[in-house]
């Protein structure tokens, strides 16, 4: 049993206990040293976007103050969702270990499979519209963004 996956296991299951969210735990790790370590807080405080990864991340990121994680890994008692797997993206992590996987969880009733699908173009979700507006007046901003001189690309 790997000892940073364990320690996942034991966050997730802290937050059960808590009721604090869903049974899913994360670590991030540098150099073999553990970072942070969260459990899913979606309950807790009323956010969709708590999940142990995200928070992991934050908290990673808030110690080393800075958002470059490229360096670190992260464990994680489930395979992260899309949104999970968007922020490890973001923060540049290139390894992922996790335990059980999406199809072990959408069985206890966290599906994100729609998801999966929508982002690889294969579904029309109907319960999600993404309206196209004002487009020039943000391209402004991109304008904007592009032709400030100190900017800190990220
Ligand atoms: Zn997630």
């Amino acid at each position: 049993m790997n000892t940073f996956m364990q320690m996942a296991i034991d966050e997730a299951r802290h937050g059960i206990k808590h009721n604090h969210g869903g049974p899913f735990g994360a670590i991030v790790v540098k150099d073999g040293k553990v970072l942070s370590k969260t459990h899913n807080e979606v309950l807790k405080n009323n956010d969709p976007t708590a999940h142990a990864e995200v928070l992991a991340i934050r908290q990673a990121s808030e110690i080393l103050e800075r958002f470059d994680l490229s360096d670190c890994e992260i464990y994680t008692s489930s395979e992260p969702c899309p949104m999970c797997l968007a922020a490890i993206y973001w923060a540049r992590i290139k390894t992922v270990y996790y335990g059980s996987n999406k199809i072990d969880v959408a069985s206890i009733g966290f599906d994100d499979s729609l998801f999966y699908r929508y982002i690889r173009g294969e579904t029309q979700d109907q319960g999600l519209k993404l309206v196209n507006t004002d487009r020039d007046e943000c391209l402004k901003l991109l304008r904007e963004w592009s032709e400030k001189s100190d900017k800190q690309m990220y």
